[in-house]
């Protein structure tokens, strides 16, 4: 049986933590542990205030989508508000599949009422009577908690009609995925949850105009949600003065690979790379670190020297690299670093839905001519060039994010780690 959330965390129970302030601290199945420590405040909050308001506060907090393309939450909840057609939809995006992220795991399975409450605030906000929680098959006991803080708010008028006596009706429905990477995709989900293929659909339209039923949804990632709580009960000044002007609030890091102490770590936005690393122990005795992954394998490596990258959203991008969702694989200098480049992407061979042509086939190209090349042939140049002219197909010409970003780890491991550079001709 897999460890439990808390131990997933090196930090749980210590003082300055925001978004894992509860994980350690409460019995996740109790409401009354949830409600001592703070619970229902943000929701009692959002109907004073309103739900206008609500989106106000989300804007003004400077909120980004923690889920990997941090697009401003605040402007996401406002446009699917406004529109005529009804009804309108919630997604909670819980199916937590890139390679090296299990940050949503530990909030949902230590501290599932915030995501209840969050969602109600969500819907709330936008609009919405219904709203859909789709989770990642592979998270067991995720799944049971939250099915019991769902019950359990229902029983106690927390979900249902005449919520809180406000007279606002809200109700969470699960759906479990069936081990699919691309349904994590937002439009892959809608047609999963509506009984089709778990394949993307084209956007624009996107998803707060026509998601899903073909109705408009607004589609959040789990850390992104219970962010909400924290900016309500706080108020958005005092939530955007953590981090910094571009990146406000903290983030979750998910740290894995060989580091002393992997994990789930929050920190405010701006600190160092280094001092994550730090943070979590560094490299084992006697080893020198190779490289870090940074935003999984849609992400790109960065060398040792580059440990001074802020993690933010700006400071990573200027570096040419991203945030992501939060991964950060670490690899010292044991690691086979081109078999790790074809197990990406074998990874995204396996889980291309094959839609469409540039990503379908470009990554059994890229995989390959990566195996190729991790044999160490005596003229690599060949698929070098190769691997550079299906990567810009796949970047520039598949429909959906896992074709587009598909080529990002392997292009930042040739250029920045120089990895095939002792085999390439002179
Ligand atoms: P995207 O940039 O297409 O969209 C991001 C979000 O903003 C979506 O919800 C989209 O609907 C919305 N959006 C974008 N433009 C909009 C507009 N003009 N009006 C209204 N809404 C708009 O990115 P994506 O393809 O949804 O996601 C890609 C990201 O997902 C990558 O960063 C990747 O790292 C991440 N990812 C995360 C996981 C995970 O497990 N957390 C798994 C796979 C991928
Ligand atoms: Fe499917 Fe890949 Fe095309 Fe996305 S890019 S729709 S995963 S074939």
């Amino acid at each position: 049986e897999e460890p439990p959330a808390e131990a997933a965390v090196p930090q749980a129970g210590q003082d300055g933590l925001v978004l894992l302030r509860r994980v350690g601290r409460v019995d996740p199945a109790s409401l009354d542990d949830y409600r001592a420590e703070g619970g229902y405040t943000a929701l009692r909050r959002a109907f004073a205030i309103g739900p206008a308001a609500v989106i106000r506060e989300v804007i003004d907090a400077g909120l980004v989508g923690r889920g990997g393309a941090a697009f401003p939450t605040g402007r996401k909840w406002d446009a699917t508000a406004r529109q005529p057609d009804h009804p309108h939809y919630l997604v909670c995006n819980a199916d937590e599949s890139e390679p090296g992220t299990f940050k949503d795991r530990v909030i949902m399975e230590g501290d599932p009422y915030a995501l209840v409450e969050a969602m109600t605030i969500a819907g709330y906000a936008t609009g919405c009577r219904k709203g859909y929680l789709y989770i990642r098959g592979e998270y067991p006991r995720a799944l049971a908690r939250l099915s019991h803080a769902i019950a359990t708010a229902r029983a106690r008028g927390l979900l249902g009609d005449d919520i809180m006596g406000q007279g606002f009706s809200f109700d969470i429905e699960i759906r479990r995925g069936a081990g699919a990477y691309i349904c994590g995709e937002e439009t892959a989900i809608f047609n999963s949850i509506e009984g089709r293929r778990g394949e993307p659909r084209s956007k624009p339209p996107f998803p707060v105009e026509k998601g899903l039923f073909g109705k408009p949804t607004v589609v959040n990632n789990v850390e992104t949600l219970v962010n909400v709580l924290p900016i309500l009960e706080h108020g958005a000044q005092a939530y955007a003065a953590i981090g910094t002007g571009s990146s406000t609030g903290t983030k979750l890091f998910c740290v894995s690979g060989t580091v002393r102490r992997p994990g789930v770590y929050e920190l405010p936005f701006g600190a160092t790379l280094r001092e994550l690393l730090t943070l979590a122990g560094g490299t084992f005795e006697g080893r020198t670190l190779r490289a870090v992954l940074l935003g999984g394998a849609a992400g790109a490596f960065v060398r040792p020297d580059e440990l001074d990258i802020p993690l933010t959203f700006e400071g990573t991008r200027a570096a040419g690299a991203t945030l992501g969702s939060g991964v950060v694989l670490v690899l010292d200098d044991t690691v086979d670093l081109a078999g790790i480049l074809v197990r990406i992407a074998e990874f995204f061979r396996d889980e291309s839905c094959g839609q469409c042509v540039p990503c379908r086939v470009g990554t059994v190209r890229q995989e390959e001519a990566l195996i190729r090349l991790s044999r160490r042939p005596a003229s690599p140049s060949a698929d070098l060039t190769l691997l550079r002219e299906v990567g810009r197909a796949m970047r520039d010409a598949s429909i959906c994010g896992l074709g587009q970003t598909a080529w990002n780890a392997v292009e930042s491991a040739i250029d920045r780690l120089g990895v095939f550079a002792e085999t390439e001709a002179p």
